[in-house]
Formats: structure tokens, sequence, C-alpha cells
């Protein structure tokens, strides 16, 4: 199926599921090499990372451990607008080699807020892995070193992303038909 529908948008097919567990696998094997031996903490940013993890993870074959986490934004109460929360850090990672799971980086700002707060924790170290990364839109300065696709800044859905909530099911990506 080339086109999809997901609420009033059409999308066409962009990445197919082929296509990405060839790359995820890649990458996954680029983690096993240089984080063997450091028992790495793989911090999945949930929603959107939910398959793109699944897949991920199942290539890693190095001792490792898995966790979920969410990063929530609310209004503060000063003028400097949109503050994150972290949600569902129960692992101490004080001293560990953290590996962020992260579904795309559009500006980066998401990114760089939660490495700020991760930071705080004291961690050894922290790698970013992401399915995705649209250069163009880039706000920050980010090492990633763990991509698997650079995109154009069109909006894409399926395999973890949604659009309003939909479409995160989607076996393929597909990007919206403008
Ligand atoms: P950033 O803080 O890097 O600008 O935003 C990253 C977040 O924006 C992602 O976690 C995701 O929720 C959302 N996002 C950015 N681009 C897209 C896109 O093309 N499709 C979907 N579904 N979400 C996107
Ligand atoms: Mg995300």
């Amino acid at each position: 199926m080339n086109t999809v529908q997901v609420k009033d948008k059409q999308f066409s097919l962009y990445i197919s599921e082929d296509s990405l567990l060839k790359r995820v696998k890649e990458v996954a094997e680029q983690i096993n090499a240089d984080l063997a031996g450091k028992k790495p903490l793989f911090l999945v940013i949930l929603n959107g990372s939910f398959v793109f993890a699944a897949d991920l993870l199942r290539d890693i074959t190095i001792p490792s451990e898995i966790t979920f986490i969410r990063v929530a934004s609310y209004e503060g109460f000063n003028s400097t607008g949109e503050v994150k929360q972290l949600i569902g850090l129960s692992q101490n990672i004080e001293g560990r080699t953290v590996v962020i799971v992260e579904d795309i980086i559009d500006s980066g700002k998401t990114m760089q807020e939660l490495l700020k707060m991760l930071e705080k924790e004291n961690p050894k170290e922290v790698h970013i892995a992401s399915l995705l990364v649209k250069p163009g839109n880039l706000k920050v300065n980010l090492n990633i070193p763990y991509r698997c696709f650079d995109i154009d800044n069109d909006f894409i859905v399926g395999y973890g992303l949604d659009y309003d909530h939909e479409g995160r099911n989607l076996r393929h990506i597909y990007k919206v038909i403008e």
C-alpha cells in the first residue's frame, strides 16, 4: 500500500519496514561494538519510540538494561514558557552509561532539555540513539552518534510516530502529502 489516510491527511510511503529493520540492525551492531563491557542502560522515550526500541533492543547482544520514561511539557510559572519534566525514571543512573532511545529529533529542543535533566543524576556518559533526525530543523548543537535516517523536514507518521494520536501502528514510515 503506497498511500494511507490518517484522519484528514493523506500520506505516501517513505521508508519501508524492510529498510527500517535493516538499518536499525546496523545501528544496533554499532552500539554492540562501541558499548561492549559498559552494560548500557537504554532509556526509551515513550510514546513514539516504542516500535523502534522493540526492534533495536532485540538486536542488542551485549549485557544491558532497558527502562521507559516520558518527557512531559507543562506551562511554567514564569514567562519562559514550556518547562519539561521527566516522568518514570525509577533507576539510579549515577555512574551509568545511558543510551537515550528517541523516535525523532526535529529542533532538538526536547533532547536538549532531557540531557539537562539527566545530567543532574550524574550518569557516567549519555549517548543518543534516534531513529530519525531532521538536520534541516536542528536548532541546537547535539552529538547524535546512533541515528538511523536523516530526513527532510516533512511531517512523517508510522513505526511508532503518530499524527494526532493515530497511525503509530503503521508498519512503514509515511510522509504527508501536502
Ligand atoms: P523537537 O523538540 O526535537 O523539536 O521535537 C521532537 C518531537 O517532535 C518528537 O519527539 C515528536 O514528538 C515530534 N515530531 C517532530 N517531527 C515529527 C514528525 O515528522 N512526525 C511526528 N509524528 N512527530 C514529530
Ligand atoms: Mg519523541
